[in-house]
This record gives C-alpha cells, structure tokens and sequence, in this order.
C-alpha cells in the first residue's frame, strides 16, 4: 500500500530516512571508537529494533520495562537510568541489564551491594552545573533545583570504589559546541575523578543526524576524552535516531468557522502528538507553510473536547477540502510512545515504510486497547 493509500490516523516509519540516520550514527561510533545507544523513551518501535541494532551498539532505558524491552528485542547492551529504583524492582532490573546508573549517593549505597553481585557496571550521574539551553527550560537537568545527579560540592570521592563510571544528560536537541561548553564544566568539576573511570557516558540531546550538526567536532571531542582519561565512551541519542523518519497520516473530518478556519483532524495533539503542547512546539507538515504565507490559512485542530488540543495555524497553496489527508512529519520521535486514549480516541496504527515507498502495516488497535487499560 502507498502512502496516500493507508488508513488514518496512522504513523509511518520511514525505513531509508532511519537507515541513513542509522548509518551517520555508525560513522561516528567507529570515527570516535565509542559506542552509541539508543534512547528508548523516544522510539520504541521494536520491529525496527534488528535494522537499528546492526548499526548501534545496545539501548538505554528509563526504567525497568524499557530495559527489558532492549533485553528482549535488541541485540546488544543494556543500560538502564532512573532518578530512583524501586526495591520491589531492583532484582529484575539488575537481571536484565549490562550498566545501571544511579542518580544520588543514597540510591548508589541502597543498591550496590546487589548491583555488584548480579556483575553489573555501575554509574553515578553528575550534574556539571552547566546550562547551555535556554530555550527548552522543562527539558534543563542543570537548571536550579533539579533533581538529576550529583553536583561537584555534593560528590563524595568515597564514592569512586563503588563507581566505574560516570553518566551526565544535560543537552536536548543541541550542537556539538554545546557538548564542548558542557565537557569543559565536567572536565573542571569532575575531571580528578575520571581518571579513575572505565567509563564516561554523555547522555543524549545529541543532535547528531540534524543537517547542520558538526560531526567532525564531536568526533574529536570523544576522541580527546577517551584519550585523556583512558575511559570507554557513551552517547545514548533518542531524537537523533529516528529523526524525520516518520509521519503522521491524518484526514481532514470537518471545517468550522468561527472567525477562523479550523479543520477538526481524526488525531489530535495531546493524545497522538502530546509533545506539541507540552515542549511545544510546531511540527512540520508536508505543503503545509506559516499562517499567512501562502494564501489559504486555517487552524489544524483535533477531535477531542479539549479547546487548546490545536496543532498549530498553517497556510496552504490551495484551499483544503474535507476527506483531503495530510501528513505531519518528523513523527517517528517522542510520539507514539507517549500516546493515549484521553476522549476515548483510538490510537493510531503503526506502519513501516520500506525503501521502496510501500508501507506494511505493523499493528492496528482498537476498542480493546481503550478498554483493556481500564477496568
Ligand atoms: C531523554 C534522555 C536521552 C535521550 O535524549 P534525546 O534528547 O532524545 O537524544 C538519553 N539519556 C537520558 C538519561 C535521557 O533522559
């Protein structure tokens, strides 16, 4: 089936778009000799996990289904990150995964003795103190009172017998200049301590298959820091993996006016695009151009009961009709993985696109699924 063929409201996964991210991804992995994650909590489709793990070395997760999900369904490491474990998890997770990362002192001590006796690697995350993004402050872990790792004046060189490495996540959606700023703070703050480290892992927020990002810059950074501190190197991307590699298929149900032109959707933005009212921000939509510039505009809105549930205004070259599709792009990341059923709205089916532009359907849902979570 083609693309303008497959039924809405559908997310599509572009295979030659993830490939060619993949294959940046690998070029530096073995440029910089380091190894490259992927960040599950922005992609999980694990179909596509057998294409990814060719090129990638393993999965971090968020906790333990995510980690479990990388044990089953990906061929190569585990790594597992949380602001806390649970005690009633712990096991499990030690079970499943390579390296943990801890997030305070007290969470390291409660759990080492049991991390060291399941033959985990263990990691403490810091907090290099170094904000080098304005413009998202929801998504700053070095912003004041953040509740992620352990600052310079709070870190206990006690620790370091415990530790083999060290795990900081401070970018989102950044350059290598800002991984540069970043490593300078970690290199004043914590730098005595690496030295003694096996590893360094450098978070995500990487921004790495982004056209205008400097490759060569952060190949050269990890090479320094794998040659100055004698560590292994991490860099465990979500974004950058499955970046516009995906679309979101939608249908034009109806046009209201009321001052403005508004085209409900069969999606909607907080329960299949919830990043847009959260981060926010305006995802890009296949003919689709600011308010105002072209000479049709109208306000793309959702089929919920929720009033602020608008994607976003855009104008168009011809006038849109009901029962035209569009496509929002850019879809394959911090979507479906955060996906609900708020209004009872159905969850839109996954399809995978393969390179020569046929899309295969991988799930579809239904009542069921809006049911099965409740009771
Ligand atoms: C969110 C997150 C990532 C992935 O971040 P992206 O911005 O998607 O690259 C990696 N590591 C940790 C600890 C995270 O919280």
């Amino acid at each position: 089936m083609r693309l303008e063929e497959i039924p809405t409201p559908a997310y599509v996964i572009d295979q030659g778009k993830l490939r060619q991210n993949l294959e940046i991804l690998a070029g530096v992995q073995k440029a910089a000799g380091c190894k490259v994650l992927l960040a599950q909590k922005a992609y999980s489709l694990y179909k596509t996990y057998p294409l990814i793990s060719q090129y990638l070395s393993g999965t971090t997760a968020s906790g333990l289904y995510e980690a479990r999900l990388g044990r089953e369904e990906f061929d190569g490491e585990v790594h597992v990150f949380a602001p806390a474990f649970k005690d009633s998890e712990i096991d499990a997770v030690l079970a499943t995964c390579d390296h943990i990362v801890f997030n305070s002192e007290r969470q390291l001590r409660h759990h080492v003795d049991k991390s060291r006796a399941a033959g985990v690697s263990i990691g403490l995350r810091i907090n290099p103190e170094c904000s080098t993004q304005g413009e998202h402050a929801l998504y700053d872990p070095c912003a004041y009172g953040s509740r992620f790792g352990v600052t310079a004046e709070q870190f206990n060189p006690n620790l370091l017998d415990l530790i083999d490495g060290l795990h900081f996540h401070t970018l989102c959606e950044q350059n290598a200049d800002d991984l540069v700023t970043t490593l300078k703070a970690v290199e004043t703050s914590f730098g005595q301590y690496l030295h003694q480290m096996k590893w360094l892992n450098m978070g995500g927020g990487h921004h790495i298959t982004r056209e205008d990002y400097d490759l060569d810059l952060l190949i050269s950074e990890i090479k320094r820091i794998k040659a100055t501190y004698q560590v292994e190197v991490y860099i465990e991307p979500g974004e950058a993996v499955a970046l516009n590699a995906g679309y979101l298929a939608t249908q034009v149900l109806d046009i209201v006016e009321n001052g403005i032109e508004t085209l409900v959707l069969d999606t909607s933005a907080t329960c299949h695009m919830p990043d847009v009212l959260e981060m926010p921000y305006r995802p890009p939509l296949r003919q689709g151009f600011d308010a105002g510039e072209k000479a049709f505009t109208y306000r793309l809105s959702s089929n919920t009961c929720l009033t602020g549930d608008v994607i976003g205004d855009y104008s168009f070259e011809q006038p849109v009709l009901i029962g035209d599709r569009l496509y929002f792009e850019d879809m394959a990341i911090y979507s479906f993985v955060k996906n609900n059923t708020f209004n009872g709205i159905g969850l839109p089916s996954l399809y995978l696109m393969d390179e020569a532009g046929d899309c295969h359907l991988i799930k579809a849902f239904g009542y069921e699924d809006f049911k099965g979570r409740l009771s």
